[in-house]
């Protein structure tokens, strides 16, 4: 066996984090001890999305040019070739959109009766259905992340959130009793570039349901499924200027959830981003919900199913590369099972297939972008500085294209930068602890509170730490489940408001009183 055929433990360099190295795939075999084991490629089509060369606006049901005349380039983050050229907002762009929105608000949407809003969204709904394995492809191609994750995730999830909003729309009088529910009016939406078109669907589905226009921004880095989805909104003939998108940098977003004809804004991306548009808006009347990032705690007792919750840990940090707001990123381990644990996952690490996220194999794709995989390089160059002790399974990473191999860190202590910053990437940070005390104790020990999650066979010690995690949502025995039913967020600085439910649905209203 040569050096590059083996697991890296210790100091990473230039082979061990980064591009351009060539070991094999492989199977694990004890302590990432990985022996070769060739997969036959398995590559989607790619034809099955007709890209276009440029993308305008969607502006008053129609595709528009900038008025501010200027474009940008989005890249396929697995290959670092470029994708299209996509419309670069300006000030005037986003008056035009705000301004569409509110006289859709005022002439059509805001009139409609609930059955009627209901019908579009059911043909929402429907139509990305029948157009799932398109909004796959795009998806996959334009974040980095592995088309069996957007065929059998986002997309699916993207469409049950269509459908269960679609449901609410006309039954506002059921889902708040004695109160009667009106719309706010224009909602600005800003989202990220970790699940483009989940994001859209949480923001949009609700929104249109209880009676608002949209107008939506999504992150430069992703904006191609949002601009099909324009698509998808003029197949279903929803009445022009109900759902705008606008695309353009960051400095667009604060313009538009400034704009004083906006009355409600919808955020999900970084915490310091959360702050700028909360600090923007303070003052003004406008509704505000936040959902930003996170360093969950996945913690593992001794009476944990070991093999099951391996699973629940390896999809909760490697599922969508680690760039999830609620990553399990912190697994924290009761000290008697650490060292089987360790080997198992170690094992199981060597097991991840990492490469073209368009071969149905892929377990783990591209990062999302360049400045994102610098992000993560850095911070694993800190957590070996800082004394961690580093492990990454031997496999080949292309050499073009922004990858970074599966990271587990053991040997971390609570000070270290990997244990309290979000990483948004592949890189598990493992600690231990001896009583459930601690776990609470390490699992609250962090300026987040998004998400959780308990690994034990005592449902009663289930309620214990559902109780005193403060986090939003808190898994047992599974991680990273999401249900358009269930409600989705934060406390601390992870934001606040709710997506998802009923209470999803209470964000976009304005209750009063019979
Ligand atoms: P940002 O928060 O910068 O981006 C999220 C969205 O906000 C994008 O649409 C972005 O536009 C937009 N935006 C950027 N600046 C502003 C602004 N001043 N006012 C209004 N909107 C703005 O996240 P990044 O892409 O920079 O990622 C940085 C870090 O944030 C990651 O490393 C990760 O830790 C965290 N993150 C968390 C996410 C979550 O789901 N909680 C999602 C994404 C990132 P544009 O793309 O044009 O810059």
């Amino acid at each position: 066996m040569t050096t590059s055929d083996r697991a890296v433990t210790k100091r990473p360099n230039s082979d061990t984090v980064g591009r351009g190295t060539s070991s094999p795939s492989s199977w694990g075999f004890g302590d990432g001890q990985a022996i070769p084991w060739e997969y036959a490629p398995a590559p989607e089509a790619r034809d099955v999305v007709k890209l276009q060369s440029r993308y305008g606006l969607f502006i008053g049901g129609k595709e528009v040019a900038p008025r501010s005349g200027q474009w940008f380039t989005t890249l396929d983050p697995a290959t670092e070739e470029p994708l299209a050229e996509v419309a670069r907002a300006g000030l005037e762009d986003v008056e035009h959109a705000v301004g569409t929105a509110r006289r859709a608000y005022r002439r059509s949407w805001g009139e409609l009766p609930g059955r009627e809003r209901a019908k579009y969204l059911f043909r929402i709904a429907r139509i990305l259905q029948e157009r799932s394995r398109e909004f796959a492809v795009l998806e996959t191609l334009d974040t980095g992340k592995p088309i069996k994750e957007s065929r059998d995730v986002d997309i699916p999830l993207v469409a049950a959130h269509f459908w269960y909003y679609a449901g609410w729309a006309d039954k506002l009088d059921y889902a708040f009793p004695g109160r009667t529910a009106r719309p706010l009016g224009v909602a600005a939406q800003i989202i990220p570039w970790n699940f483009p078109l989940l994001m859209l669907a949480w923001k949009i589905a609700p929104a249109l349901a209880a009676g608002n226009t949209v107008v939506l921004k999504p992150a430069s880095s992703t904006p191609l499924s949002a601009l099909l989805f324009a698509d998808v909104c003029r197949q279903a003939d929803l009445p022009p200027g109900v759902v705008n998108i606008v695309t353009g940098p960051g400095e667009i977003g604060l313009a538009l959830v400034k704009h004083p004809d906006v009355d409600k804004v919808a955020f999900t991306g970084s915490t310091a981003v959360g702050k700028e548009i909360g600090r923007a808006i303070a003052g003004s009347d406008k509704a505000l919900t936040l959902e930003l990032g996170g360093k969950a705690a996945n913690i593992v007792f001794d009476d944990a199913p070991l093999d099951q919750a391996i699973e629940g840990i390896v999809n909760g940090i490697f599922f969508n590369q680690g760039e999830v707001c609620c990553a399990g990123s912190r697994l924290l381990v009761q000290e008697s099972i650490a060292e089987p644990l360790i080997e198992k996952l170690k094992d199981r690490l060597s097991t991840l297939r990492v490469g073209d996220p368009l071969d149905k194999n892929t377990d783990v794709g591209a990062i999302n972008n360049a400045a994102q995989l610098a992000k993560i390089e850095e911070l694993i160059e800190a957590g070996v500085a800082e004394g961690a002790e580093l492990y990454q399974p031997a496999c080949e990473l292309p050499s073009r294209g922004y990858f970074v191999r599966p990271t587990l860190f053991t040997n971390v202590a609570q000070s270290h930068r990997i244990a309290q910053e979000e990483i948004f990437g592949p890189v598990l940070s493992m600690l231990t602890f001896r009583t459930p005390d601690e776990a609470i104790e390490k699992a609250n020990n962090t300026p987040y509170g998004l998400s959780a999650g308990v690994w034990t066979e005592k449902g009663s010690r289930i309620l214990k730490m559902v109780k005193e995690l403060r986090a939003g949502v808190v898994w047992a025995n599974t991680f990273n489940r999401f249900d358009p039913t269930s409600p989705f967020g934060g406390y601390k600085e992870s934001g606040f408001g709710r997506e998802g439910g009923l209470q999803g649905l209470l964000a976009y209203v304005r209750l009063e009183d019979r």
